[in-house]
C-alpha cells in the first residue's frame, strides 16, 4: 500500500511526479512598505536581537523580494499618498540592499500613481490625456528610465511584472478589456508590448511576468492568456494572486497552475499570497483577515506555517518544474505609526505578516527550517467539526458530503464521508445517530440527526391536487391558474404549481384563510420565480397583530426567491396569507410550496 502522504490529503488530484528542487525555488516576500516602515522607526528582531529585516529574511530562506512601483504616489500638492510611498527612487534603495545580500528582485510596475488591482487601474496623472502612440511611448520611456536608474544603482531586477492584477487590463480606458471607451485586448496588448520592449532592450535575461488575481479561477486564466498568446505577447511567466479566503481552495489553485503551465507552455508563480497568524489587531485599524476569512487553517502561527508548507508542496508539484515559487505579500508590514494603507489611515495587514506586532520574526517566517512542525502532526486528528442536521418529518435526509477535520498542525481539511443509509421507516421524530466513515483516514464518525414535527398548517400548500381549493382568487382570475409544470422545473415542489400571465395589465390576489390554528409564533414562506416588472407582495393578516407585507422582485426564469415572513404572533386562532400581483402586459410568474410552520 502506498504510504499516506500529506500531499494526498491536501491535493488528492495532484500528480505525484518529481518535485522541483527546493534550492531552485522562489521563496519570495513582498517588502513594498519596508522603506516607509524603516523611515518611521520600525525595527525588526530575530530571537529578540535587533537586525536588518532583509538579512533576517535572507538567513531564514527567503531568496527573492518583490517591490511595487507607483509612478508618482503624491497628491496635487506633492504630499505622499501613503501606502508605502513606492516611487522608483525609494524602491531602488530596498532593491539595492537585497541584491547586495545575493537576493533576487521582482519589480511590480503598477503603471498608476497608487494602488492598482482588478477594481481600479487609474492612469498616472502625468499621462491622463495621453492615448494611442503617445501613451505607448510614455510607457516605454518610463519603463526604460526606471530600469536604467535601477541598473545604475546596482539594483537591476531579475524579474519584472507588467501591470498588477490585470483581470480587466490596466491604464484605463486605453488598456482596459471591457468598459466605456475600453481599448479591449488590442489596446491592452499594445501597451504591454511597449513595456516589454523596454525591458528586453535593457536586459533580455530579465524574466517578464503577466499577473492576474483569482489564482483558483482556471476559466479566467484560460480565457485571458488565450487572448494574450493569440496576440503573440512576448513574456515568460504567468503570475497569480492567491489568497485562500478569496481565490478558491488550494486544489483549485493546483488545478489552475498545472493546467495553464502546460496549456500555454509558461512558467507559473504565485505572485501574492498571505494568511493570518492571529485574529488580534495591533493598531485599532480593522484588519482584512477576520474570523470570516478562515479558510483551511486556524489563524495561528502554526496554521500559517502549515499553509505555507502546503503551498510550497503544491507549487513544487507543478509538472515539468514549471512552478517557480511564490511571493508572500507584505510579510514585514508590522504596525508602525505613519505606515497605513494610505496617509492618516491604519494598517489592515499586521496579522498576516511574518513578524509579530513587535517586529520579531515568527516561527512561520523560518520558512525552510520547519522548526515549528512535528511532521506527524499533519496526520493527527485534533477534532472533527460535529455534524448535526435537523429536518422535518417526511423530508429527505441529506447529510453533508464532506466534514471538516482539524489536524494538530492547525490545518482544517474538508474530507469526504461515506454515510450509512437510514431507511425511511427509521426517520422518526426524535434524535438519531448516523454512522459514517472518512475513507482517507479510515476513521469512523457520527452525525446527529434531529427530526422534528413541523406541520404545514396550509392545505394544498403545493397545489398538488391540481386545483386551487381551498385557495381563493380575487381580481383578474383569467391571469392565474394551477397547471402541471412544463418544463417540470417550473414547479419548485411536486408537479403542479401556480402560473400567472396575461397579455394585458392585470391584478389579482391569491389567498388562503387558516382557522382553528393553535395560538403561537409562526413563519410563512413560499417559492416564486418570474419575469419581474410586476409588483408582487406576500402579506399576512387576521392573526391579531399588524398586517405584515414583503415585496418580491422577480429576477427571471428559474431565479427563484423564497420570501419569508417570520415571528408572526397568532392570537386569534386564525391567519390569512395573501399573494397580490399587479402585472403589466406580458409579466409572468410561477408560485409554489407555501409553508405555514409553527415555531
Ligand atoms: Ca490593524
Amino acid at each position: 500500500m502506498r504510504k499516506l502522504t500529506l500531499f494526498m490529503l491536501v491535493i488528492p488530484l495532484a500528480c505525484f511526479g518529481i518535485m522541483k528542487p527546493i534550492e531552485d525555488f522562489i521563496i519570495g516576500v513582498d517588502l513594498s512598505t519596508l522603506y516607509e516602515i524603516e523611515k518611521s522607526g520600525g525595527k525588526f528582531y530575530e530571537n529578540g536581537q535587533q537586525r536588518d529585516c532583509l538579512e533576517i529574511l535572507k538567513d531564514n530562506g527567503f531568496n527573492w523580494i518583490r517591490l511595487r512601483l507607483w509612478n508618482d504616489p503624491t497628491d496635487e500638492n506633492g504630499t505622499s499618498l501613503g501606502g508605502g510611498n513606492c516611487n522608483y527612487q525609494n524602491m531602488t534603495q530596498i532593491a539595492r540592499r537585497a541584491k547586495a545580500l545575493g537576493m533576487k528582485v521582482l519589480v511590480d510596475f503598477h503603471y498608476s500613481d497608487w494602488w492598482a488591482d482588478p477594481g481600479k487601474q487609474i492612469k498616472p496623472k502625468a499621462w491622463k490625456d495621453l492615448h494611442g502612440e503617445p501613451l505607448q511611448k510614455a510607457v516605454y520611456e518610463y519603463t526604460k528610465d526606471v530600469l536604467v536608474y535601477m541598473r545604475d544603482h546596482e539594483a537591476l531586477p531579475d524579474m519584472v511584472q507588467i501591470g498588477n492584477e490585470l483581470n480587466n487590463g490596466f491604464l484605463w480606458p486605453d488598456g482596459q478589456i471591457y468598459g466605456q471607451n475600453a481599448g479591449g485586448f488590442d489596446g491592452l496588448v499594445a501597451l504591454l508590448n511597449s513595456a516589454i520592449k523596454a525591458v528586453r532592450e535593457i536586459d533580455p535575461s530579465i524574466k517578464i511576468m503577466i499577473h492576474l488575481a483569482e489564482g483558483g479561477n482556471n476559466s479566467l486564466f484560460r480565457w485571458f492568456f488565450s487572448q494574450i498568446t493569440e496576440r503573440n505577447v512576448d513574456f515568460d511567466v504567468i503570475g497569480a494572486s492567491f489568497y485562500p479566503y478569496w481565490h478558491g481552495t488550494l486544489e483549485d489553485l493546483s488545478k489552475n497552475l498545472n493546467d495553464i503551465s502546460s496549456t500555454f507552455n509558461k512558467q507559473v508563480v504565485v505572485a501574492e499570497t498571505a494568511y493570518a497568524w492571529t485574529l488580534e489587531d495591533a493598531d485599532g485599524y480593522p484588519n482584512i483577515f477576520g474570523s470570516d476569512q478562515i479558510a483551511g487553517y486556524k489563524p495561528t502561527v502554526k496554521g500559517q506555517s502549515s499553509f505555507l508548507r502546503d503551498l510550497i508542496d503544491l507549487i513544487r508539484s507543478v509538472p515539468q518544474n514549471k512552478g517557480l515559487g511564490f511571493f508572500y505579500w507584505e510579510g514585514a508590514w508590522i504596525p508602525v505609526k505613519g505606515v497605513g494603507w494610505k496617509s492618516n489611515e491604519g494598517n489592515p495587514w499586521e496579522n498576516q505578516t511574518l513578524f509579530d506586532f513587535g517586529g520579531n520574526l515568527l516561527p512561520s517566517g523560518q520558512i525552510l527550517r520547519g522548526s515549528i512542525f512535528q511532521p506527524e502532526e499533519a496526520f493527527q486528528i485534533e477534532d472533527i467539526v460535529p455534524v448535526k442536521v435537523q429536518i422535518s418529518v417526511g423530508d429527505e435526509l441529506k447529510l453533508p458530503e464532506y466534514v471538516k477535520v482539524i489536524f494538530k498542525d492547525d490545518s482544517i481539511r474538508s474530507l469526504k464521508v461515506q454515510w450509512d443509509q437510514l431507511s425511511p421507516q427509521e426517520l422518526t421524530i426524535g434524535e438519531h445517530v448516523v454512522k459514517g466513515t472518512i475513507p482517507q483516514l479510515e476513521k469512523q464518525i457520527e452525525a446527529k440527526v434531529i427530526i422534528i414535527d413541523q406541520e404545514n398548517y396550509l392545505s394544498n400548500a403545493s397545489f398538488e391536487s391540481g386545483v386551487f381549493d381551498p385557495w381563493q382568487v380575487s381580481g383578474e382570475k383569467s391571469a392565474v391558474k394551477v397547471v402541471r409544470a412544463d418544463p417540470p422545473q417550473n414547479a419548485h415542489h411536486g408537479v403542479y404549481a401556480v402560473n400567472y400571465w396575461l397579455d394585458k395589465s392585470f391584478e389579482f390576489e391569491l389567498y388562503q384563510i387558516v382557522s382553528d390554528l393553535p395560538n403561537g409564533v409562526y413563519r410563512v414562506s413560499m417559492w416564486i420565480q418570474g419575469s419581474g416588472g410586476d409588483l408582487v407582495q406576500m402579506r399576512v393578516s387576521d392573526h391579531g397583530g399588524p398586517e405584515e407585507t414583503v415585496t418580491i422582485t422577480n429576477a427571471g426564469w428559474l431565479k427563484r426567491s423564497n420570501p419569508t415572513i417570520d415571528n408572526i404572533k397568532v392570537i386569534t386562532g386564525k391567519l390569512k396569507i395573501t399573494l397580490s400581483v399587479k402585472g403589466n402586459p406580458g409579466n409572468w410568474g410561477w408560485v409554489d410550496q407555501f409553508e405555514l410552520i409553527r415555531k
